[in-house]
């Protein structure tokens, strides 16, 4: 069974002259990271709005196609029950803050499932623990800065272990030190295995090289869906409003003049390694040519 079966989804919001996505058709792995990205108005959020049913459950419009999570088919459930299987965590944490107090916060979604007070009280303590926060337990949410809100939202979100997660743009409001604390906690995440993450964002520094699979996104069409090597060699990427890593933008300079590395670098430190292997290997000629 598939984490998230797209087929064929077209949606156009109500009032809008045309399509916000048309005929998309995506299967995402257990497990699978899976980067999404493409310009603004590429349709990012609404791709990510199908899978957690606020398409059409709160934007209105015309909706075709079919969406599973987890072979359940997202129409048939209602909204508190998908909240169960997919959480969200978008761009502005304050707008998903629901109570005064940091502990409070994490504790909402797990009282809504009506799980034992003890019960309760653990997953408080994992979720404020996984982002760092345990030691703000008590403090008041809004004396917290924009990344420890974030990192806020996140741990509510997993306080109610959803086995699909969606992020939408998570850091765009964040300071670097934020974003990487973000970026920090996805990939642990990932690599500790058993969530299905989908991460929206137009920037692709740091974090394509923890992703599984990148899907471009171009006027609400899918237009490159491959590992994210295959996508960011793909000669088409630049010219489609993808921002191209500082590490790639190497690899196309060192390539242009006539280098090839053994692998594509996708961080600034496996560029960096790609540069002294090079120089490695050209010392190496001279020297055998001595
Ligand atoms: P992205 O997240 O990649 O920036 P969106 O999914 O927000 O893209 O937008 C895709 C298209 O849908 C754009 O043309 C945008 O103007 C339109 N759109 C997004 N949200 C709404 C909305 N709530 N009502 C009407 N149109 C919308
Ligand atoms: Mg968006």
């Amino acid at each position: 069974m598939k984490a998230i079966e797209i087929k064929e989804a077209s949606f156009q919001y109500k009032g809008s002259a045309q399509p916000a996505l048309w005929d998309v058709s995506l299967e995402i792995e257990k497990g699978e990271f899976v980067l999404l990205t493409g310009p603004t108005g590429s349709g990012k959020s609404t791709l990510l709005r199908i899978i957690n049913g606020l398409v059409p459950h709160f934007y209105e419009g015309r909706l075709s196609g079919s969406v599973k999570v987890l072979g359940v088919d997202i129409l048939s459930m209602r909204p508190n029950q998908i909240g169960t299987m997919v959480g969200s965590v978008f761009q502005f944490p304050e707008e998903q803050i629901v109570a005064s107090k940091v502990w409070r916060d994490v504790a909402f979604g797990p009282e809504n499932l009506l799980l034992e007070e003890r019960l309760i009280r653990s997953r408080v303590d994992e979720s404020l623990a996984f982002v760092g926060l345990e030691s703000l337990r008590e403090r008041e949410v809004f004396s917290l800065s924009g990344g420890e809100m974030q990192r806020l939202a996140l741990a509510s979100i997993l306080a109610m272990r959803p086995k699909v997660l969606l992020l939408d743009e998570p850091a765009a409001e964040l300071d670097a030190k934020g974003r990487e604390d973000i970026l920090g906690l996805l990939d642990r995440m990932s690599r500790e295995g058993g969530m299905t993450l989908v991460l929206a964002d137009h920037r692709l520094e740091d974090v394509v090289g923890m992703a599984d699979r990148v899907v471009v996104l171009r006027g609400g069409m899918i237009a490159l869906n491959g590992s994210p090597r295959e996508v960011m060699t793909h000669s088409d990427v630049a010219a489609m409003g993808v921002e191209i890593p500082k590490a790639i933008q190497v690899w196309r300079h060192l390539h242009s003049a006539g280098f090839s590395l053994p692998t594509l670098p996708l961080t600034i430190r496996e560029a960096a390694e790609g540069i002294r292997y090079l120089r490695r290997v050209s010392t190496e000629r001279k020297r055998a040519h001595r």
